[in-house]
């Protein structure tokens, strides 16, 4: 580099002295003939012919026409030296700010448009897009890698041809792509834009003769004047995210609320361990009723999360990212220890219903680890019923029916829980060794005013009668939704209208005040009263 730099600098020397010689030589010639020195010279050489002078003169002259020439043969080499290293220059360039296979911009130029972006005042906003292939890697392994050359020179062609120069399109490596559109273009056109760029897409590319297939995804976003640049990147990246997830080959726009929604999950996420270990969720307890006596027959365990910060959280919500991060069994185990211990506290004739989610009905150790907890806590397994819901058994009936059978055998009961929700519940109920069935709420609330739920459930209640199975009605919240249920002679209740869940203190209250008429040994006595408004 530094030797480079010298010879340069020599280079421009000598050049400078054979351009100074011959502008001098082309300024003393006339000035020399206008002065007559010529003609003095003639005079004066003739009056010492015996110096030669005119040998010396031709010399000088010679001398001079060769260097005229040579300055301008070095001044021509040097003009191309310097074009060519221009050009090098230009090259080097070009190949820092752009990707060497397609030509586009790489990801530190674009980063670098877009800081610019950024720092005008006076840019209003911009709509961008993040566009990643579909499956390309499948290719690049199959097909070999200069076919995936082939097809990301493919795409940036297609790119190219469907946009603008005041569009800036970018490379940001390997398969993925990124646009930051002209501000002129509104979210309309992006979309139509986006829209025409994933029909392109399905035309194939050719390789070789061989025809290539891919599709790509596409996120959008508005970056807002003021955001920064890496956060407007990152939304269109979470809008791809969605695009992806959503099934590919699609285009989404990025959802703020979407956004805080997954923030939030991901925090609940984190805390969800140290709330499993610190027994910050809790079970809680649901009346079972016999509806036509009247009493208390045992509780469902629903599980109560009072977050320090954010208030009660639903089961709902943390079951599923307790699944998800692959925290239920931890979970399910810690809830049915407590819940069982609890348990032993009342009347041993209450039975307890607690609920297995589908990826925890999956473990392995499921019904190990039920054993021990019932051994752990000396909790009666007659006392206990599992519910599970049809997605836990859809997947495989054999397995399902494996597993369901061990847990009969330690003397567990097994419900099908939210029955009527599910595409083939009578496939569950027919293979599967049930004690009971769950009538969803959504069936039973409110069942006065619905002909088409009186109908369901009618036809849920002869079904149970014809296979001997118990029912549950779950969602019973008024004194209307009771009479009906009530007709149709099914045996147990669930909903508003008895109890809420309670937590474990609050059963033992609930026991000695308003269910204290125990009367599951005396079917002969006179029931308690339903109460007659809804419990708060
Ligand atoms: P689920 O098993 O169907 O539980 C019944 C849900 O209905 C409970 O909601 C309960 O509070 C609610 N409910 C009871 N009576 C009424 C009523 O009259 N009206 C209305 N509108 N709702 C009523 P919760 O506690 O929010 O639980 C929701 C779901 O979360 C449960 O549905 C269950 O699938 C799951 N879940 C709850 N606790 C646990 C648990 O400990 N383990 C597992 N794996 N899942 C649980
Ligand atoms: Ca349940
Ligand atoms: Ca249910």
């Amino acid at each position: 580099m530094f030797n480079s730099i010298r010879t340069t600098r020599w280079r421009n020397k000598i050049f400078n002295a054979h351009v100074a010689f011959f502008v001098s030589a082309v300024l003393t010639w006339p000035i020399m003939a206008e002065m007559e020195l010529f003609e003095e010279f003639y005079e004066f050489s003739r009056a010492h012919e015996d110096w030669d002078l005119d040998e010396l003169a031709l010399l000088v002259v010679n001398l001079t026409v060769a260097l005229i020439l040579s300055s301008i043969y070095r001044a021509r080499v040097l003009r191309k030296v310097m074009r060519e290293r221009a050009q090098e220059y230009q090259r080097a360039e070009r190949n820092a700010r752009h990707d060497p296979l397609t030509g586009l911009m790489n990801r530190r130029a674009f980063a670098a448009s877009m800081q610019e972006i950024e720092a005008d005042p006076n840019s209003a906003g911009r709509y961008m897009a993040m566009i990643d292939l579909d499956r390309f890697k499948p290719i690049n392994d199959v097909q070999g890698h200069a076919a995936g050359d082939a097809l990301l020179q493919g795409v940036a062609e297609r790119l190219e041809a469907m946009l603008t120069p005041s569009d800036t399109i970018a490379r940001l490596g390997g398969d993925e792509f990124a646009v930051i559109f002209d501000p002129k273009r509104n979210s309309a056109t992006v979309e139509r834009i986006a829209r025409r760029l994933l029909h392109a897409m399905e035309k194939p590319f050719e390789f070789q003769g061989t025809a290539l297939y891919i599709s790509c995804s596409v996120g959008l976003a508005h970056w807002v004047g003021g955001t920064c640049h890496s956060d407007a990147l990152s939304q269109a990246d979470r809008a791809l995210y969605t695009a992806k997830k959503d099934g590919r080959a699609r285009f989404a726009w990025y959802d703020a609320e979407l956004d805080t929604q997954s923030t939030e999950r991901a925090q609940i996420e984190a805390e969800l361990r140290e709330a499993i270990t610190t027994g910050q969720i809790e079970p809680w307890f649901q009346p079972i009723v016999d509806i036509e006596k009247q009493y208390i027959t045992g509780f469902e365990v629903l599980a109560r999360w009072h977050h320090p910060e954010r208030g009660t959280i639903s089961p709902a919500v943390f079951i599923e990212i307790a699944e998800d991060s692959g925290q239920i069994s931890a979970l399910g185990n810690s809830l049915l220890r407590r819940a069982c211990t609890a348990a032993n506290d009342w009347d041993a004739r209450l039975s307890m219903s607690f609920n297995v989610s589908p990826l925890q009905f999956h473990d392995r150790s499921l019904v190990d680890d039920i054993k021990t907890i019932l051994q752990e806590t000396a909790f009666d397994p007659t006392r206990l019923t599992i519910e599970v819901t049809e997605r836990s058994v859809i997947r495989d009936f054999s397995s399902a029916r494996e597993k369901l059978d061990a847990l009969k055998a330690i003397g567990i009961s097994v419900a099908l829980d939210d029955f009527g929700t599910g595409y083939s519940s009578l496939a569950s109920l027919r293979q599967l060794p049930f004690d009971r069935i769950k009538i969803d709420r959504g069936f039973v609330t409110d069942i006065g005013g619905q002909p088409q739920n009186q109908k369901i459930v009618t036809g849920i209640m002869s079904l149970a009668r014809g296979l001997e199975l118990d029912v549950t009605a779950e969602g019973i919240e008024s004194q209307q939704d009771l009479a009906f249920i009530k007709s149709l002679n099914c045996g147990l209740g669930q909903g508003f209208l008895f109890d809420k869940a309670v937590s474990a203190s609050d059963v033992s209250w609930l026991l000695e005040t308003k269910w204290s008429d125990l009367k599951v040994d005396d079917p002969d006595s006179t029931a308690t009263q339903p109460p007659d408004s809804k419990a708060g």
